[in-house]
């Protein structure tokens, strides 16, 4: 294409707006070189991952940062993460094959998603769902689940693979998580980017709704491990007084901080994933989910990025501004 013009090793560090703030007149990037390089623009796509969108949004000044105190703006707002857990079924006299994996040797239930007709949560106190699925393990001997007790080195860890590699499958639990008035994103006050530019800050913690959900998962797990009968079983659920920690692995899977919706009061963009407050901006990724909703984000987020070009192409184009009024 003549027309189309890719840059690599370009890094984005904001938004340049007109004067008046109510629409972009480019972004300034950094190039390979380390330049800093101003690309003027009639339309800009922000399209760099939830996380560093949203980032993108606070450093340039598009929309009204979310403030936790009064509860006030949009751009930060409704982070949510979701929670996993489960259990591990170890068997002596069974050999899973681990090596021998695909995508489609995991098997899954919705049955205990949000849904309508799902109505045990109102029962046990939660809101939301989630997911029960089991797949096959990746295979890799490093990372195989041994029983409990067994050492994480030396002769005796040794000794639990050549037990065990193999011995074990899992039930595994992937939730929704609500978003809070204290679960949210903005410009971190202290740390900066090798630019000096703020980092991202993120204030998370997990919340009643989500221990209860995780608590009325284990009983059901539990139930199956019984039926399944395995010799040993380990157990990874979130405790009452659990807390987010950072350092195991959970997901990648992050939501909200841009939300999409109706108004410009508590949303960032519009169905189009378009700006509220600067119209030829439009931001497209998982930071438009209002909530966790636990099932996988990108297909939805492929859908509003065609949404997003179609608004483009069928109407900005010819009438730049607002594609839904407020
Ligand atoms: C290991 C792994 C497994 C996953 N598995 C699944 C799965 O099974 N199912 C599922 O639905 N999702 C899965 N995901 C999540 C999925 O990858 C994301 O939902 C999806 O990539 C989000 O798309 P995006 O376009 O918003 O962002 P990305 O795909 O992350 O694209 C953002 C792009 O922007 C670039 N960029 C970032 N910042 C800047 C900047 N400042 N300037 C210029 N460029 C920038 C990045 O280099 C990147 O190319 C998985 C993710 C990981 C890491």
């Amino acid at each position: 294409m003549s027309n189309f013009d890719y840059r690599t090793n370009a890094e984005v560090i904001r938004v340049d707006m007109h004067p008046d703030g109510k629409s972009a007149r480019g972004v300034t990037y950094i190039n390979e070189n380390g330049e800093e390089v101003f690309q003027p623009a009639g339309i800009v796509l922000l399209c760099a991952y939830q996380f560093y969108n949203v980032r993108l949004m606070l450093l340039s000044g598009i929309g009204k940062p979310y403030d936790f105190a009064t509860g006030e703006g949009a751009v930060g707002r409704n982070y949510s993460f979701l929670s996993n857990g489960g259990l591990t079924l170890y068997y002596k006299d069974k050999q899973f094959n681990p090596f021998a994996t695909a995508g489609a040797t995991g098997v899954m239930f919705n049955d205990v998603s949000p849904r309508p007709g799902f109505t045990d949560g109102v029962k046990h106190g939660f809101i939301g769902g989630a997911k029960i699925h089991s797949s096959q393990a990746t295979g890799n001997p490093i990372g195989t689940s041994l029983p409990p007790g067994t050492p994480g080195w030396g002769a005796g860890w040794k000794k639990g693979m050549a037990d065990w590699y193999g011995r074990s499958m899992k039930i595994s639990i992937t939730t929704t998580c609500m978003s809070y008035r204290s679960n949210f994103m903005d410009l971190d006050p202290t740390y900066k980017d090798r630019y000096g530019n703020p980092l991202l800050r993120v204030t998370f913690d997990w919340k009643e709704n989500e221990k209860k959900l995780q608590q009325y998962l284990r009983d059901i797990c539990l139930s199956l491990k019984d039926d399944l009968q395995p010799d040993i079983f380990s157990e990874s659920f979130m405790k009452e007084d659990a807390h987010y920690d950072l350092r195991p692995y959970v997901s990648t899977h992050t939501h909200g901080g841009a939300v999409m919706g109706e108004t410009p009061e508590q949303t960032a963009l519009n169905k189009y994933s378009q700006s509220w407050d600067a119209h030829n901006v439009f931001v497209v990724g998982g930071h438009a989910f209002p909530q966790n909703h636990q099932s996988n984000p990108t297909s939805m987020i492929g859908g509003m990025a065609y949404l997003a070009a179609k608004g483009i192409v069928e109407q900005y184009l010819s009438n730049p501004g607002q594609l839904v009024q407020a």
